[in-house]
């Protein structure tokens, strides 16, 4: 569904992403792991085009990104492309970003109804689905601020499903919460991997990493260090840096 081969990210004269590559095939669940500053949030962020990178392709379905300008100021060159990416690989962000003026229901009707012009009804009746889904059905009529951080999460994600994006992108979807809130949501995520849902997942959680992820990778100083399956990567990890690092993290 998304591959990225030999992606250079630079901001000014710090080089953060040194030509990495990245596949996810339809269904697989790849989680990303690493430091912080590694550079997991710009690639993510790379691949749903909300920063520009400097080099490298970015393919979605077979499709490949197209371009415009040099190095020094590349962008995609052509917006219904970034359109039809952005509604397909729908992000879910450490910080929730709920609308805070509109209720729930709203939050996740929003993009499908105002980007895909679907009709309300419809809509309506599928973001009630999702909110069952993902546990808090009984809140559609609530604003963000009422709920805890488990349950606006779990929203966000709802949020994202009602595009019926291609793939999901996490960005460290738990580690905002509190422990036992972390599992609310680690429950959910649990469940789309089992659906045969697309995602890349940046993550602090090693144990969820292990436990959903077909594929794990580790990235350090902006390189893909090590990667492979869990059972490899966390059970007989070869670079030290990731030894290291797992060490760190246990
Ligand atoms: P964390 O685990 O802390 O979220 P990360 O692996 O997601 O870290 P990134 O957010 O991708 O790391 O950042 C990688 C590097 O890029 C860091 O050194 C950061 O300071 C830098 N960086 C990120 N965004 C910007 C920006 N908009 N402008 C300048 N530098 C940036
Ligand atoms: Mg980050």
């Amino acid at each position: 569904v998304i591959e990225i081969r030999d992606l250079h990210k630079s901001f000014g004269t710090l080089e953060v992403l040194k030509g990495v590559d990245l596949r996810a095939m339809k269904g697989e669940v790849v989680s990303l792991i690493g430091s912080s500053g590694s550079g997991k949030s710009t690639l993510l962020r790379c691949a749903n085009l909300l920063e520009h990178c400097q080099s490298g392709d970015i393919l979605f379905q077979g499709e490949a990104i197209s371009w415009k300008g040099d190095a020094h100021g590349r962008q995609p060159g052509d917006p219904a492309q970034v359109t039809r990416i952005r509604t397909n690989l729908s992000m879910v962000f450490q910080q929730f970003n709920l609308w805070s003026h509109m209720s729930i229901l709203q939050n996740v009707m929003e993009a499908p109804v105002t980007v895909l012009s679907q009709p309300k009804s419809e809509v309506e009746a599928r973001a009630r689905a999702l909110l069952d889904k993902v546990g808090i059905g009984d809140k559609c009529d609530v604003y963000p601020a009422q709920l805890s951080g488990g349950q606006q999460q779990r929203a966000a994600i709802a949020r994202a499903l009602a595009m019926e994006p291609e793939a999901l992108l996490f960005d460290e979807p738990t580690s905002a919460l509190d422990p036992e809130l972390e599992q609310e949501v680690v429950k959910v995520i649990k469940a789309l991997a089992t659906e045969g849902r697309t995602m890349i997942i940046v993550t602090h959680d090693m144990k969820m990493a292990a436990d959903v992820s077909d594929k794990v990778i580790f990235l350090h100083q902006g390189k893909i260090e090590e990667q492979g399956p869990p059972e490899a990567l966390f059970g007989n990890p070869q670079s030290a840096r990731l030894q290291q690092f797992l060490k760190s993290t246990a």
